[in-house]
C-alpha cells in the first residue's frame, strides 16, 4: 500500500512523458488538427464579428448625449477612406469589393456613393463564407481528432498487453487478476479519455479562447483589460481542487481494481460459493467494496462541482463588474465612446459570450484530465515495470540438448525470506529420466520451474549442457523444454487448436500424429473431431481427457527437455492408464524431470529424487532406495495404499 500511496502524483510532467512515445508517431495528424482547429476558431469569432459592422453601419445608432437614452439617432458622418486602404497596393484600393470590406471594419468609415445596401450584401456574402468554412473545419477537426485518439488508444492497448504477458510469472503471483484486468480495461479506457480531454479540449479550447481574447481586446481593450486581469484569481483554486480531484480518481481506481477481483473470484471459486452457501456472505463483502468505492467517487464529485461551482461564480461577477464599470461611466459622462462605442461594447459582451463555452469545456476537461490521468498512470504502473526474468545482454541461443541439465547449489526463495530450496546438487543427463518425489511444500514444483526461468536462481546456477540458463535467451530456453502441469491448462478454442499451441506451424499430419500418440483422438472423435470445442478452461473436457490434451501439446512442440508435473488427483484406471501411455511415449528420447505421483512413472525412472524441506534427502533407483527403508519407502507405501483403493 505504501508504494501505490508514493505513486499517487499524476503530474502533466509524467503524463505527458508516459504519453508522448505513443502520440509522436502521429504529429503530423497534430499539426493538421492544429490548423483547422485555428481556422474554425477563427470563423467561429468571425461570425460573431460579423455583429460589428451590423450595428456600425446597418443599425447607425450612437448615444451622444444625456437624453439620448430616450430616443437614438442616427447622425451622418464627415465621409472618410478606409483605413486599412492604406495599407493595400495601389491597384486594389480601387477594386468596389474590396472597399466595402474595408469599411465595414472601419466603423467611422464612409465611402462616397456606397450605399447600406451594398454593406448589408457585403455581409450576406460574409456570412455564407464563413458558414461553409465552419462546416468544413468543423468536420475536418472532428475526425483527425478521433483518428489520433483512436489510434494511440489501439497502439497503447496492444502495448499494454506484450508488456503484460512478457511479465515474468512471480509478478503474476503477486497481482490479482481482477486489478489487471482492471488495469488494462477501466484504467486504459481512462487514459483514452485523458488523452480525449487533451487533445479535443485541452489543445482546442484554448484556441478558441486565445481567439475570443484577441477577438473581445479589437472590440473594447479598455473592457478587456478589465476582465482579464482577473483572470489569474480563478485559477487558484481550480488548480487546488484540481490536485484534490487527482488524489481521490487514484484512490477511487484503486477500489475499482478490488471490486474488479472481487468478481474475478467469485466466477473462479463459484463451486465453492455454492457448496459452502457462501453467497450471501461473499455479497454482504461485495457491499463493503461497491460502499467504499462510491464514497471514493462522491468525494471526487465534490471537489469537481466546487471547481464548476466557484469558477461560474467568478465568470457571472466579472460580467457584472465590466457591466458596472460601463454603466457609471456612461452616467458619469454621457457617452460610451471613450469605451469604443455601443457597437464595440456590445460586440465585447457576444465575444465574452463566446468565450465562456470553451473557457467552461475547458475547465470541465482539466478536471476530468485529472481525473483520467490517474487511470493512465495505475495502467503505466504496470506497463512500464521491467520483468525481473529477462535477457540478459549477450544472452545466447541454447542450440539443443546434448549432455544435460545441472542443479549447482541451488538456492532458492519467494518473497518472503523463508527459503524452498536450500542447495540443491542435482544432474539429469540427457535423454534420461529423473522423477522427484517428497511430501508436499517440500519444493518439488518450484525446482522444475527454475529450468525455464520462471523464477531465477537466488544463489547457485541451473545448467544445460554447463551453460547457465540466464545466459540463454528466453527464446531458445522455451524452444527446448515442454512443460507439462499439474493442472492441465487449456485455452477456449478447438481441440486442434489447443494442440497446435505446442507448434503453430505444424503440418496437419503432425498434429494427427500428436493426437494419436497422445490418445486425443478416441475422445475427439466422440466430440466430433480436432474442431470440437473444449470449452473455457476445458470445462466441456474430463481431467484425463485435458490431461491428454496438453500431452498431444507436448507431443508436438517435440522438445529434448520435458518437465512434468504429475496430477495427483487419481484417475480411474482405464483413464490412468491412457494417460500414462501417452505419458510413456511423450517421455521416450527426452531429457525428464518429473514431479512423480504415479508409482509407474517412479519405478520406471533412471534416478529418483526424494526432497524434504527445500533439501535433497535421498537418491537413487527404486530399488536401491527401497532396500534402504527410510523416506521413500513410506512414501512408496503410500502410494501403493492409493493405488490399491
Ligand atoms: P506439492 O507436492 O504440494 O505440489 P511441492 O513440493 O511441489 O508441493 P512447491 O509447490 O514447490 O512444493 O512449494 C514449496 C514451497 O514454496 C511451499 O511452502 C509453498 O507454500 C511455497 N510456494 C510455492 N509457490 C509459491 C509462490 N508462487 N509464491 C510464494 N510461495 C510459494
Amino acid at each position: 500500500m505504501g508504494r501505490k500511496r508514493k505513486r499517487e502524483r499524476v503530474t502533466f510532467k509524467r503524463y505527458f512523458q508516459l504519453m508522448l512515445p505513443f502520440v509522436r508517431p502521429y504529429w503530423k495528424l497534430i499539426v493538421l488538427m492544429f490548423l483547422v482547429t485555428v481556422v474554425n476558431s477563427c470563423a467561429s469569432f468571425g461570425r460573431v464579428g460579423l455583429a460589428k459592422p451590423v450595428f456600425d453601419k446597418l443599425l447607425v445608432v450612437d448615444v451622444k448625449s444625456d437624453d439620448a437614452t430616450q430616443a437614438a439617432s442616427a447622425v451622418p458622418k464627415a465621409p472618410r477612406e478606409p483605413k486599412a486602404l492604406e495599407y493595400l497596393p495601389e491597384s486594389w484600393r480601387e477594386v468596389e469589393w474590396i472597399r466595402v470590406f474595408a469599411a465595414l471594419a472601419d466603423k467611422d468609415a464612409e465611402l462616397p456613393g456606397v450605399e447600406v445596401k451594398d454593406y448589408f450584401y457585403m455581409i450576406c456574402v460574409l456570412a455564407m463564407f464563413v458558414a461553409i468554412v465552419m462546416a468544413v473545419t468543423l468536420y475536418a477537426k472532428v475526425i483527425v481528432q478521433r483518428m489520433i485518439v483512436n489510434s494511440v488508444t489501439v497502439d497503447l492497448r496492444r502495448h499494454s498487453y506484450r508488456r503484460l504477458v512478457a511479465q515474468d510469472v512471480g509478478f503474476f503471483d503477486r497481482s490479482r487478476s481482477g486489478d489487471l484486468i482492471a488495469r488494462v480495461t477501466v484504467d486504459l479506457d481512462l487514459a483514452r479519455q485523458s488523452l480525449d480531454h487533451l487533445i479535443l479540449t485541452l489543445l482546442d479550447k484554448p484556441i478558441a479562447i486565445v481567439t475570443g481574447f484577441v477577438f473581445c481586446l479589437v472590440a473594447s481593450w479598455q473592457l478587456s483589460m478589465i476582465f482579464f486581469v482577473g483572470i489569474p484569481i480563478v485559477l487558484v483554486p481550480v488548480a487546488v481542487l484540481g490536485k484534490r480531484i487527482r488524489k481521490g480518481a487514484t484512490r477511487r481506481q484503486e477500489h475499482m481494481g478490488n471490486i474488479s477481483d472481487a468478481l474475478v473470484q467469485t466466477f473462479a471459486g463459484i463451486r465453492i460459493i455454492k457448496a459452502f452457501r457462501l453467497e450471501r456472505a461473499e455479497a454482504d463483502r461485495f457491499a463493503v467494496l461497491n460502499r467504499l468505492f462510491f464514497r471514493k467517487d462522491m468525494s471526487v464529485a465534490r471537489a469537481r462541482a466546487m471547481s464548476r461551482a466557484t469558477t461560474e461564480f467568478m465568470y457571472t461577477f466579472g460580467i457584472a463588474l465590466i457591466m458596472l464599470i460601463a454603466g457609471s461611466w456612461f452616467i458619469a459622462t454621457g457617452s460610451l465612446e471613450a469605451l469604443g462605442g455601443s457597437g464595440a461594447i456590445i460586440t465585447f459582451f457576444l465575444g465574452l459570450g463566446l468565450m465562456y463555452a470553451p473557457a467552461k469545456q475547458l475547465l470541465k476537461a482539466y478536471n476530468h484530465f485529472q481525473e483520467s490521468a490517474a487511470g493512465a498512470d495505475r495502467l503505466f504502473g504496470v506497463v512500464e515495470r521491467a520483468p525481473v526474468v529477462q535477457n540478459r545482454p549477450g544472452a545466447a541461443d541454447l542450440g539443443g540438448v546434448e549432455r544435460g541439465i545441472r542443479f549447482e547449489n541451488v538456492r532458492f526463495h519467494y518473497n518472503v525470506d523463508e527459503p524452498v530450496l536450500r542447495g540443491i546438487d542435482l544432474e539429469i543427463p540427457a535423454g534420461k529420466t529423473v522423477a522427484v518425489v517428497g511430501p508436499s511444500g517440500a519444493g518439488k514444483s518450484t525446482l522444475l520451474d527454475l529450468i525455464p526461468r520462471f523464477y531465477d536462481v537466488i544463489d547457485g546456477a541451473v545448467k544445460i549442457d554447463g551453460r547457465d540458463v540466464r545466459d540463454c535467451t528466453l527464446e531458445s530456453l522455451c524452444r527446448n523444454i515442454s512443460v507439462v502441469q499439474q493442472d492441465p491448462f487449456v485455452f477456449n478454442s478447438t481441440i486442434r487448436e489447443n494442440i497446435l499451441n505446442g507448434r503453430p506451424d505444424a503440418s496437419e499430419a503432425d498434429v494427427i500424429a500428436a493426437a494419436e500418440a497422445a490418445q486425443v483422438m478416441e475422445f475427439a472423435e466422440q466430440l466430433g473431431g480436432l474442431d470440437a470445442p473444449v470449452g473455457e478452461r476445458g470445462g466441456l473436457l474430463s481431467g484425463g481427457q485435458r490431461q491428454r490434451l496438453t500431452i498431444a501439446r507436448a507431443m508436438l512442440a517435440d522438445a529434448p527437455i520435458l518437465l512434468l508435473d504429475e496430477a495427483t488427483s487419481s484417475l480411474d484406471s482405464r483413464v490412468e492408464r491412457a494417460v500414462q501411455q501417452a505419458l510413456d511415449r511423450l517421455m521416450q528420447g527426452r531429457t525428464t524431470l518429473t514431479v512423480a505421483h504415479r508409482l509407474s512413472t517412479i519405478r520406471r525412472a533412471d534416478l529418483i529424487v526424494v526432497m524434504r524441506d527445500g533439501e535433497i534427502v535421498e537418491k537413487g533407483t527404486h530399488d536401491e532406495l527401497l532396500a534402504r527403508g527410510s523416506l521413500y519407502a513410506q512414501l512408496h507405501e503410500l502410494h501403493e495404499q492409493r493405488d490399491a483403493r
